[in-house]
């Protein structure tokens, strides 16, 4: 076996076969966790070990700056080093800054995070009066017809099948959408589908720059091709200027971004545009145990009961792994009483010697984070916020970037020196060594600052050399793809964030009628698209995989939410009962079945009275309960129960 022949060593048969298909266009369909990124990742090692590529020729394009950032080192590991995986943001920002001197001329427009804003200042100009939904509402049609690649004017053309965006018609809509283009370019800004539609655009009217990059890039490799959207597949095509050495892989019941305008279409009919195209398929599952797996299968095998659209026969997965834990699918009160339920969960876990980057807490929209948030911090776990857009737009993330550019300009020592620069750049904007005890806008800031000094610490130990000047670079490139960078702790994020990763134990919460599926998903194709943002979320779970639901938002909250319909046929095929329902520390009324489970009485918090059976509860007290009910007081309490519960463990294995 030569050196070569080692890197196809890890892969199994027909992943042996992609990866040894080196040129010419190849598709790779299989479902999740089946080894396809594995198998790009492998088949680009090979073509570069073999000297099939050189590896300054390839691009291959991920997901997430995460994924690329992930795919490299795994290259570097595997012995080709040199090859450029990116986002499309990332690859086409950096098509942009090399060439836009000369193809345009003067300085690149700067990127603008925040469309809001500027169709607030849109909407004055032309009276039009709106409030933040609608406003919201606007950005997200933008990007939908850019991404779409729609003009103002080819957006009327199409508009009719489109609801009516923030309560605009849709003749107003694209005149707010061109005086948003207007003023954008008055103020020589660009948004992340500019970055996109300026590099097409360069590549479509600027010859030599076209046939610059097609000499500089031969080997195409798109991972999650199900999610492409026309601007992106419009940008490929340029990049490929009608060559097909392109391989593709992707898993069309993976589908969760389709209403930014991605279709799955180019993926299904790959074949259709290349007749030659090896196709492979992939069923060996081996990120999760059976039990995750089949409850996979049963989501999407049920999903053909009531789906409007055609879907392709779903794939089903056959497990590689063994055995493991039965998944859990608890109900709770409320979403405090469910969140410190996950806490509790994860603690323990983590005691049982589950590291917490290998634990993750999911769900469906970024509001809900907060709650998790608050559980953890008051569990003493650390956590780190995934796919929040919002990490470069923050107030103190901008300003610390804006201080590390000027003091780059003086500064460019070696990787030795990084975390000291950064540390010393930072402590000016409020960055310590210690983190601040009391949570609130400072911690807040101190977080975003020392996620920049823990980041600049990773990549000062993983790339040897690393100078300020490379350090910001790689910040603009996250930054472009929205990306977070990572700290040690329990990953918080949305279930759309969360594709392509995977965990060892993963909670998938707010399960209910109204978050999953959203109550904005009002056809059958929107639900259809949850149902795969869920399957997208169970399959993240490689070992320990919890689904939770709860029943109002707050304690003793009117609006009762009722568990999520997709939970349903799982329950009953995997025997899956909910466990009885907890009493919550939110509130509730105590069940005989809850009160029978515990050894001992339960007591209120406030008084310390015991609670008999049919009492009200509210924040861990009886209802009449004497002692006023203080929040501060209440964390701490729940604090010291968990430290105590805590302790109580360490004292059964002395
Ligand atoms: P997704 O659809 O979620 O993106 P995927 O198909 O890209 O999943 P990978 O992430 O490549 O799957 O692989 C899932 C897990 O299985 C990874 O931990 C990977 O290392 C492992 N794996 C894949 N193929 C093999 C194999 N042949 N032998 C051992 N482990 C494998
Ligand atoms: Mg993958």
């Amino acid at each position: 076996m030569t050196d070569a022949e080692g890197v196809l060593a890890g892969l199994d048969e027909e992943q042996r076969v992609a990866a040894a298909t080196l040129t010419g266009p190849l598709c790779i369909l299989a479902g999740a966790g089946t080894g396809k990124t594995r198998a790009i990742t492998h088949r680009i090692a090979y073509g570069v070990r073999t000297g099939t590529y050189d590896p300054h020729r390839v691009l291959a394009v991920t997901f997430t700056a995460r994924a690329a950032a992930e795919m490299r080192s795994r290259l570097t590991g595997l012995g080709a080093p040199g090859v450029q995986a990116r986002t499309f943001h990332a690859a086409a920002l950096r098509q942009l800054q090399y060439f836009w001197p000369v193809a345009v001329g003067g300085p690149l427009p700067q990127i603008l995070d925040y469309k809001v804003r500027l169709l607030a200042e849109a909407a004055k100009r032309l009276r039009i009066t709106t409030d933040r939904a609608s406003l919201r509402d606007f950005a997200s049609e933008i990007e939908w017809s850019k991404v779409s690649t729609l003009t103002p004017e080819g957006y009327l053309a199409q508009a009719a099948d489109r609801p009516e965006p923030g309560g605009a018609d849709h003749q107003s809509f694209a005149k707010l959408y061109q005086a948003y283009e207007d003023i954008k370019a008055d103020r020589q800004l660009m948004d992340f589908e500019d970055v996109l539609l300026f590099t097409a655009g360069m590549l479509e009217n600027e010859e030599r720059v076209a046939a610059q990059v097609r000499r500089q890039y031969r080997h195409f490799v798109v991972d999650e091709y199900q999610d492409v959207s026309p601007l992106q597949q419009r940008l490929l095509d340029l990049w490929l200027g009608g060559r097909d050495d392109l391989c593709v892989v992707g898993d069309a019941a993976q589908t969760i971004y389709s209403f930014t305008g991605a279709t799955p279409d180019y993926l299904l009919k790959f074949r259709r545009r290349y007749p030659n195209a090896e196709m492979v398929k992939l069923v060996r599952d081996y990120r999760s145990t059976p039990q995750v797996v089949s409850l996979a299968n049963q989501l999407l095998a049920d999903r053909r009961s009531s789906s409007a659209a055609p879907w392709p026969e779903p794939l089903q997965l056959i497990s590689q792994r063994e055995a493991g834990p039965t998944p859990t699918l608890t109900e709770h009160a409320d979403d405090d009483a469910e969140a410190s339920w996950v806490a509790e969960q994860i603690v323990q876990l983590r005691d049982a010697g589950t590291p917490l980057s290998e634990i993750a807490v999911l769900y469906r929209t970024n509001g809900q984070s907060q709650t998790f948030e608050q559980a953890l911090a008051s569990a003493g776990v650390s956590y780190q916020l995934r796919g929040s857009e919002r990490f470069f737009s923050r107030p103190e993330v901008r300003e610390a970037l804006a201080a590390l550019r000027t003091s780059s300009v003086t500064a460019d020592d070696g990787s030795e020196e990084l975390g000291h620069q950064v540390r010393a750049v930072l402590s000016s904007h409020g960055w310590k060594a210690q983190a601040p005890t009391s949570a609130g806008a400072v911690r807040e800031r101190w977080e975003s600052l020392a996620a920049l000094v823990a980041l600049a610490d990773q990549l000062a130990s993983e790339r040897h050399g690393m100078t300020l000047r490379d350090f910001i670079a790689e910040l603009d490139e996250r930054s472009a793809s929205q990306h977070a960078p990572t700290v040690e702790g329990v990953t918080l994020a949305s279930l759309h964030s969360a594709k392509g990763l995977e965990w060892d134990a993963v909670f998938l919460a707010g399960l209910n009628e109204g978050l999953m599926p959203i109550s904005f998903a009002d056809s059958q194709l929107k639900i259809d698209e949850e149902r795969r943002l869920l399957y997208v979320g169970i399959t993240r779970a490689r070992t320990h995989l919890s689904l939770s639901s709860a029943s109002a938002r707050h304690a003793g909250g009117r609006g009762r939410r009722r568990p999520s319909r997709f939970l349903i046929p799982l329950r009953r095929t995997l025997g899956l009962e909910p466990q009885a329902r907890r009493i919550a520390p939110g509130g509730g009324t105590l069940s005989p079945n809850a009160a029978a489970r515990r050894r001992r009485p339960i007591t209120c918090a406030g008084c310390g009275d015991v609670l008999t059976v049919g009492t009200q509860i509210k924040r861990r007290r009886c209802q009449d309960c004497p002692v006023r009910y203080d929040e501060q007081l209440f964390e701490q309490l729940r604090s010291w129960r968990l430290s105590y519960a805590k302790e109580l463990q360490m004292k059964a294995f002395m």
